[in-house]
């Protein structure tokens, strides 16, 4: 896809803040760091427009853009840092699942994951929770350029297995340095617009 425009609409917390407008929506979930803002980024061609690594203690929010007029990309805050608060913690658990279980326009969720590693136990809770929240889900194995190409397999194995993905869920090699994969993720999300 030719991306001709993209901005961010809004960081929002809470429901009434979320842009009230009826387009498809992809939201990005994973670990903090795992590459979801360099994901959006490579997609749209943009260095900069998803804000990289949100750091603990910042405002956790979900930043919704906009693309090409067209769908809405929304950047979860991530997951997995160690030095979060139990309130923190309790607080980022409410507004993902307000987000996940009450969001109409939500076409599909893309859990990205580290292509190096096994899935975190909070990846197979996460992509677990979307499953049983009936939302398709595509798996994104990014950080592709740091593994030697002979290795994607039996890495990407490895991801389907700890997730136990079902046969005909969709598993995406990706690289927010190379490029690798923008196509197939492309098309994915074609198809999910078009369903
Ligand atoms: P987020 O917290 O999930 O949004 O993660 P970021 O997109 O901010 O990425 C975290 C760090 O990983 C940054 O230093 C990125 O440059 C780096 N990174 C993200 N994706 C890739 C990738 O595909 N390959 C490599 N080599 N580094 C990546």
């Amino acid at each position: 896809m030719k991306v001709t425009s993209a901005d961010i609409v809004i960081s929002a917390v809470k429901p009434a803040q979320y842009p009230d407008v009826n387009l498809p929506e992809f939201a990005l979930a994973g670990r903090s760091n795992v590459g979801k803002s360099s994901f959006i980024n490579k997609m749209i061609n943009r260095k900069n427009l998803a804000r990289k690594s949100s750091k603990p203690g910042k405002t956790q929010t979900l930043n919704f853009y906009i693309i090409n007029d067209m769908f809405h990309f929304v950047d979860v805050p991530g997951y997995g840092y160690a030095k979060v608060s139990k309130s923190e913690r309790e607080a980022w658990g409410r507004m993902i699942e307000t987000y996940f279980t009450s969001r109409e326009q939500l076409t599909a969720a893309l859990l990205i994951v580290d292509l190096r590693h096994p899935p975190s136990n909070d990846d197979v809770l996460m992509y677990e929770f979307l499953n049983h929240h009936n939302l398709p889900v595509i798996v994104i194995a990014t950080k592709a350029d740091k593994i030697p190409k002979g290795k994607w397999q039996k890495h990407m194995k490895v991801i389907r297995e700890t997730l136990d993905m079902e046969k005909n869920h969709e598993l995406i090699l990706f690289s927010g340095e190379t490029g690798q994969g923008k196509d197939e993720a492309w098309s994915a999300l074609k198809r999910h617009m078009h369903e």
